[in-house]
């Protein structure tokens, strides 16, 4: 999960001396929402968590999502020159198919962790710290319908008979861990809570690529794309974010960062398959620290694309 980054600079380093540092405020009864006089990590979240983790249309829209996606693959197995990776042209049939897919708010639900930064007020500082903690306990639920979805999808095969595989491109870090030895634990944790929501495969750990796992494996995702498209035709590409798609989009502009969704405009819902998370994203990133500025200058900038 990618921090939010609407904290202020003030707020870290109000959060320097205000708060605690191991995941919940000392002394008084922690303020949601609040890191002493900062806001705090997952501020003004509220109704965003709630919709992903209490409502029905949320999980109506995954699960719609999902089903989509299926039907796509399916159409998608069966023409080989259908891809989801720009950089791949023409008869792409002496490759074997995959999807490629986001971990965290694509196929694990964290409204949780989110929900207990919101109730505990936990600081940008803690973060890294207490988004650990939640890797490590393996347990997030599913998204709606996305265990449904990667159990069909390896059950799929293209027209040679070459089974789809399922790659995992995700932006938990790998990061030493106080008391394990493991290189990689991120990846070792997320691997168990995929095989206790019934996702295990024989090439698991090879399907989950981290990011830091290997130099080049920053969090801009283009190296990992590429490095499944050396050997697979991909078919579908499924993510929460724009980032998760498209190069160069991260640290975009709101506007830039729509022109590059408007030059794919056809693939959305057909190649590419985004899930909606109003939680957290490079979206909010775009959008700055003053969320109430962003607000009183109104949507111009998103719109239809323009006519080719
Ligand atoms: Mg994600």
């Amino acid at each position: 999960m990618r921090p939010l980054r609407i904290a202020l600079a003030l707020a870290l380093v109000a959060c320097a001396s205000a708060c605690a540092t191991s995941g919940t405020q000392t002394g008084p009864a922690a303020t949601p929402g609040r890191c002493g006089d900062a806001p705090a990590f997952a501020a003004g979240g509220e109704r965003a968590t709630l919709w992903a983790r209490n409502s029905s249309e949320y999980r109506a829209a995954t699960e719609g999502i999902f089903a989509g996606a299926r039907a796509a693959l399916a159409a998608g197995l069966a023409d080989p020159a259908w891809t989801a990776e720009p950089s791949q042209t023409g008869d792409l049939s002496a490759l074997p198919p995959a999807v490629i897919m986001d971990i965290d708010e694509t196929v694990l639900d964290n409204a949780e962790p989110q929900a207990e930064m919101l109730l505990n007020g936990t600081c940008f500082e803690e973060f890294p710290a207490v988004w650990d903690a939640w890797v490590a306990k393996r347990s997030a639920p599913a998204v709606p319908g996305a265990a449904g979805f990667i159990r069909a999808a390896r059950s799929m095969q293209d027209p040679s008979g070459r089974p789809v595989r399922v790659f995992f491109i995700t932006n938990r870090e790998c990061a030493p861990r106080a008391g394990s030895t493991a290189a990689c634990p991120q990846q070792d944790d997320t691997a168990a809570n995929l095989v206790a929501l019934g996702l295990d495969s024989p090439t698991l750990a090879d399907d989950l690529m981290l990011r830091g796992e290997r130099p080049d494996w920053e969090s801009e995702k283009r190296a990992r794309r590429q490095a499944v498209a050396a050997g697979y035709r991909i078919v579908l590409n499924v993510g929460d974010d724009l980032a998760d798609f498209l190069p160069g989009v991260r640290r975009a502009t709101v506007a830039d960062r729509d022109a590059a969704r408007c030059a794919r405009e056809a693939w959305w819902g057909h190649r590419w398959f985004m899930v909606p998370n109003p939680m957290y994203g490079s979206w909010l990133v775009a959008l700055g620290d003053d969320l109430e500025a962003a607000l009183a200058a109104g949507p111009a900038v998103i719109g239809d694309c323009p006519r080719r």
